[in-house]
């Protein structure tokens, strides 16, 4: 019988056996940071990912950042000089990209449930506010009142379909996010009523998508939804934000995203839309597929433990610093990351492990009876795929055990 593989982790070369990253050999990064765990992210590869997605998307759309999949200051620094845009997901997330220089209209802010401090905040920044509900809407107007300053706003739009195979579903029936489209008509006409700086319309379907099929279909449903709105909207519609979702390999049996077809896709889609909306900016929004292959979770081999037969290898590292990878981050049934021993790549002295982290709780697996290098206490286990939905998706507190670091190389 032949098990499905992980896809190849070709991202990192090795060096002696050494996984590398930032042109650091992975024994003598874990020395000049000088603790374990922790989280590197590679720079050069946060870049070509950009660059690769500006050469398959159409070359008038409009990239964002979607900060929550990766927030450290650091990355968000280095993505400023190379995005169009930031999205956020709170005042916390607004100021670092307002530290890290982006420009107030190009960073919108959505999520449920804003605080009209978080509100105040966000209008006083001059940041676009994505309106999740009619009580939102109404809430800023009474801020815009009594801050006299005029909110830049867009509706989002809870659509009336669904992203098929989408690893977390954010659209479609009922949800907490945005608007139903059946009612976004009359939420643009009081919008025109309130004289807001109208931006336009967030479309957000989901998440973690590998299919070029799906993506294509809920690209086509976005836009007609989008354009339909747009073409009865009493305020003019500068920008419709088309989500993103684009999912990267985790799980053996996947295979990464044909970007190619994604972006032929999208460049026709385009391409048919009506010269009345030729004015509409168009943007894609992604977290997960620009920095989650450039990053790594590192933690050393405490102790080789043998029980009943079955070896453990019990690290540093664990579900505290990396939830997702120990998967319980939405995770219908547990799969494993891709894991290697990082300082003995491509060796041929395997053996079947788990490897474990020392919180008491069972749920603490970072990789369950997988075939690894034979490690020893001391030997660097790496999680690949780590640099998305890493240590701020993880309860760091639990068990208060040390923290992760995390370094930009
Ligand atoms: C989380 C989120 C994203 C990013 O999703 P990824 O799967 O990380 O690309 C984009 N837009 C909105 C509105 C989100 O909430």
């Amino acid at each position: 019988m032949t098990h499905p593989k992980h896809a190849p982790m070709t991202q990192f070369p090795i060096r002696n056996h050494c996984l590398v990253i930032g042109d650091l050999p992975l024994t003598r990064l874990a020395q000049r940071i000088g603790t374990t765990p922790f989280y590197a992210y590679d720079r050069k590869l946060i870049s070509a990912r950009i660059q690769f997605l500006r050469q398959h998307l159409p070359a008038g759309i409009h990239l964002h950042y979607a900060m929550k999949a990766n927030p450290m200051p650091a990355v968000v620094q280095h993505l400023a000089g190379l995005v169009d845009g930031m999205d956020v997901a709170s005042v916390g997330e607004m100021k670092v990209a307002l530290d890290a220089g982006i420009t107030p209209e190009n960073i919108s802010f959505a999520g449920p449930g804003k605080s009209r401090q978080e509100l105040i905040c966000a209008i006083a920044a001059g940041i676009v506010i994505n309106v999740e509900s009619e009580y939102e809407l109404e809430t800023i107007a009474q801020l815009a009142e009594e801050t006299g300053f005029q909110p830049k706003v867009a509706v989002r739009v809870n659509p009336d379909f669904e992203l098929k195979s989408s690893g977390m579903k954010m659209g479609g029936g009922s949800k907490q996010f945005g608007i139903d489209a059946e009612c976004v008509p009359a939420v643009l006409q009081r919008i025109a009523q309130l004289r807001f700086d109208f931006e336009g319309l967030h479309i957000f379907s989901g998440s973690q998508n590998l299919r070029v099929e799906a993506l294509r279909e809920a690209h086509e449903k976005t836009l007609q939804l989008g354009l339909q709105l747009a073409s009865t909207s009493p305020v003019p519609v500068r920008a419709i934000n088309i989500g993103g979702g684009f999912g990267v390999p985790y799980f053996p049996g996947e295979s990464p995203l044909d970007l190619n077809a994604v972006g032929t896709n999208l460049q026709r889609l385009l391409a048919e839309i009506p010269s009345q909306f030729s004015a509409i900016r168009f943007v894609i929004e992604l977290g997960r597929y620009i920095v989650a292959e450039a990053g790594i979770y590192v933690c050393r081999v405490l102790e080789k433990k043998i029980s009943r037969g079955q070896t453990f290898l019990v690290t540093n590292g664990g579900l505290h610093h990396h939830l997702a990878a120990s998967g319980n981050f939405g995770q219908v049934i547990r799969k494993n990351y891709p894991v290697a021993i990082g300082n003995k790549m491509k060796i041929d002295e395997t053996e079947i492990v788990s490897v474990v982290g020392p919180l008491c709780t069972p749920l603490d697996l970072l990789a369950d009876r997988m075939e690894l290098s034979r490690a020893e206490p001391g030997d660097l286990v790496v999680v690949f795929q780590s640099g998305a939905y890493g240590l701020t998706a993880s309860p760091t507190a639990f068990l208060s055990h040390p923290a992760s670091l995390e370094v930009l190389i």
